[in-house]
């Protein structure tokens, strides 16, 4: 599976007893957190990391997997996802409006909801493609000038914004926090944000902090490199 001559070798060189560790420590952050068992969905985060580190997972059963490229996905996941009916493939990295369609097409599942011209754009390539991915608004809890997301502020009214305006479906919420600080306030007020608009679904929490993100509500943790090694090129892309 993992041959040698390969020049984009997973640097975990058990990524199967890995995804098994994390699995496991989902579950008792669900019990330390008086979750029920099951209440959080690991999302697989497959971007950046060469076959041999994924397929394995696969095989072992995963099957929600994160990716932030359209591009990348695409090439990966096209022809499993046709033969793998339960395969869920969620975006987690910024859209761009003139990939919409794209995205549309292949995604089950969109994060990344942050714009109104992206709303528009959603809109538009669900209607043309027959299909409906679920949509997620992300929000730059931190603030960040450099990061995707709407602001905290504008969250409420952006969230009735694509519902009503463009009658999108939104689903849940998702942020990444800043690097270097804590981040459960950050996870709070993605949940108080989310209680307020009556949503269920949270994306929060990675390979640092998942089980953190947990016992603040998240129904879904985004993990990469306590699964899969350290990525291909990990400091060049968030
Ligand atoms: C890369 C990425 C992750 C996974 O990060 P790890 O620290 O490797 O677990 C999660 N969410 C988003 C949005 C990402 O871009």
């Amino acid at each position: 599976m993992s041959a040698p001559s390969s020049s984009h070798r997973a640097t975990n060189p058990d990524p199967t007893a890995a995804w098994r560790a994390v699995k496991g420590r989902i579950a008792a952050a669900e019990v330390a957190a008086g979750r029920a068992p099951g209440a959080v969905t690991l999302v697989a985060v497959s971007k950046q990391q060469p076959w041999e580190a994924i397929a394995p997972v696969f095989a072992a059963g995963q099957r929600c997997f994160g990716e932030n490229r359209v591009q990348e996905a695409s090439g990966r996941w096209t022809d499993l996802k046709a033969a793998t009916p339960d395969l869920e493939l969620r975006l987690i990295g910024p859209l761009q409006s003139n990939k919409a369609r794209e995205a549309v097409a292949l995604f089950d599942v969109i994060e990344t909801l942050d714009r109104e011209k992206l709303a528009g754009a959603l809109a538009d390539a669900i209607q043309k493609e027959g299909r409906a991915p679920r949509l997620y608004i992300e929000v730059n809890t931190g603030e960040e000038p450099q990061k995707a997301g709407t602001l905290p502020a504008e969250a409420d009214a952006f969230i009735a914004l694509a519902r009503e305006t463009y009658g999108l479906t939104v689903e849940g919420l998702m942020c990444i926090p800043p690097a270097g600080e804590p981040a459960f306030p950050h996870f709070a007020l993605l949940k108080a944000i989310a209680d307020r608009n009556g949503l269920q679904k949270l994306s929060m929490g990675m390979s640092a902090d998942f089980e953190t993100a947990i016992r603040f509500g998240a129904t879904l943790v985004r993990v990469g490199s306590a699964v899969f090694g350290e990525r291909h090129g990990q400091h060049a892309v968030v």
